[in-house]
């Protein structure tokens, strides 16, 4: 590739924006040239825009600083600086849904973190790792939307992002059941502790519309590639809970899980550690080296000692262990924000870019 390819983020001052913004200082491919919010942000520097709520544990990079925040009223403008877009925005699904299209048929790419399109058909939902080849479910969406260049591909919940990399191993074995409880992280909501006090020493058994997209996206994720569909995965019953817990980064899950053909213990680790990972054989620079990790000890994974394992790309397993109802229970974690929003969003598009789909313009 001759030279980085454009590229712009929508949702920019947000908690999943403002981590695009720190992944992409000094990307090796991308170049983010372009900023975009609400038309409460637009006109400001980004600066201004995010004054009193930048949210990340690192510094805000200077080359943001002083660049005027477009609004999504002013879509056109934006998209003729970048060859393709990221998205994370607080909006209505509906609205979300004609922004992206919108995008998509003005001939620019759309990797987008929101949950709006995941049900689309033609809409891939990709964690590189598991399943890069739905990546080509994107020329039969091209031809729906009578573009050459323009599509949109979504990552899935950031609840999924621990136990779907741990199981997919096994998907060989036919696993019949899995009973999942999560442990969500309050930056899953875009908050720290200074915007919700509420959640110090608290917990909430409750996030709206999680236990249903951590049921069913796992099934697409899984899901066989039909043309210009996913057949979802048959077979496979999965009953989830999801916590919101006072931490700050990490999703915890809690997995039971049964299967038509049990692997022993020793095949089960043997497989988490010596995964082999595409992203990494396509070179990809944001895949992490070694994606499973497998902690022999009882009181791990901890969110603060291994949210950031690989960079936050990463996924850390331990406490594998007969279960008296299933098969086996573990306890897995992924860092929501990395892995499960931002990280993940710039992982997909380096493989959609190595695969000829993200282009420059
Ligand atoms: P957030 O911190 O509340 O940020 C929301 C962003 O949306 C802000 O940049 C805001 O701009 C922008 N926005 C709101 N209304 C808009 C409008 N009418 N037009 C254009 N932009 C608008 O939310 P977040 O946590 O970053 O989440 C963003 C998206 O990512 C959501 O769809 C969420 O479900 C998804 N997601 C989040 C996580 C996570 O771990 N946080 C994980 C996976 C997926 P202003 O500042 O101008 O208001």
């Amino acid at each position: 590739m001759e030279g980085k390819l454009k590229v712009g983020i929508i949702g920019a001052t947000g908690y999943v924006g403002q981590r695009f913004i720190t992944l992409l200082d000094n990307h090796p491919w991308f170049e983010c040239v372009a900023l975009c919010a609400s038309p409460r942000s637009a006109g400001k520097t980004y600066e201004e825009a995010v004054e009193g709520r930048w949210k990340i544990d690192l510094p805000m990079p200077e080359y943001v600083k002083n660049m005027v925040v477009y609004g999504t009223d002013n879509i056109e403008e934006y998209l003729d600086q970048v060859d393709f877009t990221f998205c994370a925005v607080d909006m209505k699904k509906d609205e979300i849904r004609s922004l992206e299209e919108k995008i998509a048929k003005l001939e620019t790419p759309v990797v987008s973190n929101n949950s709006a399109n995941r049900w689309t058909e033609d809409v891939p939902m990709i964690i590189p790792e598991v399943n890069c080849a739905h990546a080509a479910l994107i020329d039969a969406q091209r031809k729906r939307l009578g573009t050459t260049r323009g599509f949109i591909a979504v990552k899935p919940n950031c609840s999924i992002q621990s136990y779907v990399p741990a199981l997919t191993p096994f998907l060989g074995n036919g696993i019949s059941k899995i009973s999942v409880c999560t442990y969500q992280a309050i930056s899953g909501a875009g908050k720290t502790f200074k915007d919700w006090p509420e959640m110090v020493g608290n917990i909430i058994p409750y996030i709206g519309g999680e236990e249903e997209k951590s049921e069913k996206e796992p099934l697409k994720v899984w899901g066989t590639l039909a043309g210009d569909h996913i057949d979802l995965k048959q077979n496979t019953l999965i009953s989830a809970q999801c916590y919101r817990v006072p931490v700050q980064e990490g999703h915890t899950a809690a997995v039971s899980v049964s299967f038509e053909n049990k692997p022993s213990i020793d095949e089960m680790l043997n497989a988490w550690n010596n995964f082999e990972s595409e992203a990494v054989k396509l070179g990809l620079p944001s895949a992490p080296q070694k994606f499973l990790q497998y902690l022999e000890e009882d009181n791990r994974p901890q969110p603060k000692l291994d949210a950031m394992f690989e960079n936050g790309m990463g996924v850390s397993i331990s406490r594998l262990r007969e279960d008296n109802i299933f098969d086996y229970k573990f306890c897995c974690l992924s860092h929501n924000t990395l892995r499960g929003a931002a990280g993940g969003g710039v992982l997909t598009a380096e493989l959609l870019t190595a695969k000829g789909y993200i282009t420059k313009k």
